[in-house]
């Protein structure tokens, strides 16, 4: 991974999805435009600012004499889709005639920030190589949604995935396994699979909520107001989901450092392989049925 930034505007920490590992990441705002889901630490203390035109050209601009040859640019930080048509536009032309050998741009995206563009928009941008929206989904369920102050809808973001794959894009979903707690794991099971299955995304991301200290979410869960899922109760959350999806052509992922056992496959071809391998590891004695086990370090 490259990434280009002028310190100490940019000294946060960078965010970018795994798969854009050997993306040149290119940060053309900073922090994320909502900045409150009761589980998220990414940017916290970070004021949202998107850069001016001027900086915005002197970063490209950075980027292009350090690596020029890039394929591949992921646009940090959160949700970028957010900035207005006109100023994507201008930046993805830039990105273009800069970098001769571009093949695709991703970035984050909220259901919101997509429903913002129209189809016309949509296919603008994806006609200037922008390729992969990485959105939180989160959950299915619109009562965990609002608990988790996510400000998105099941049914907003529904559309937007159908509306911008409609376009051309390809979106990559992410879920969060343990969201709900253990009172609602069966509804947003149940309701995150639903969803899923109207979305039809083309990559989907099973993660592990891992309450963070100084979020939301850890406060509640201290205040012994939130029930977190034990490890075996994450797993077990994550069968749910997985037999309730009924996907026509999704690339399926759960190998996050979050996730108790990486899992991989394609759907619909490898649902049931991935199901009996959690039906042997929940029948087993490795998960921890108490806690919810051990906190990835990298996280
Ligand atoms: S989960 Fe996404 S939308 Fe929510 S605060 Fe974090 S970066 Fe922003």
């Amino acid at each position: 991974m490259a990434s280009f930034s002028n310190p100490p505007r940019s000294s946060h920490r960078l965010f970018r999805p795994p798969a854009e590992g050997d993306s040149l990441i290119l940060r053309v705002a900073d922090g994320c435009p909502h900045n409150a889901c009761a589980f998220c630490a990414m940017y916290k203390g970070v004021p949202y600012r998107v850069l001016t035109p001027p900086e915005m050209a002197r970063e490209v601009a950075q980027a292009q004499a350090e690596w020029p040859e890039a394929g591949r640019i992921f646009l940090a930080d959160g949700d970028v889709m957010a900035l207005p048509f006109a100023t994507l536009c201008g930046l993805l032309d830039e990105l273009n005639a800069r970098f001769p050998r571009l093949a695709r741009i991703g970035t984050y995206a909220n259901g919101s920030s997509i429903l913002a563009k129209s189809e016309a928009e949509l296919r603008a941008l994806r006609e200037r190589k922008l390729h992969t929206l990485y959105l939180g989904l989160e959950s299915g369920d619109d009562a965990t949604l609002q608990r988790m102050h996510k400000a998105e809808t099941a049914t907003g973001m529904t559309d937007a995935v159908r509306r911008a794959q409609a376009c051309g894009l390809r979106l990559s979903v992410m879920i969060l396994i343990g969201v709900a707690g253990r009172e609602q794991s069966a509804v947003h099971a149940t309701a995150t699979a639903t969803v899923l299955n109207r979305m039809q995304p083309r990559l989907l991301s099973a993660l592990r909520c891992v309450p963070i200290p100084g979020t939301a979410l850890h406060a509640e869960i201290a205040a012994g107001r939130f029930q977190p899922l034990t490890e075996h109760e994450a797993v077990a959350e994550l069968r749910a989901v997985l037999a309730g999806l009924e996907l026509a052509g999704t690339v399926f992922r759960a190998n996050h450092a979050s996730n108790s056992v990486p899992l991989e496959g394609r759907l619909p071809k490898d649902r049931d392989m991935l199901l009996a391998g959690l039906d042997l590891l929940l029948a087993s004695n490795a998960l921890d049925r108490r806690t919810s086990g051990p906190v990835p370090w990298s996280l």
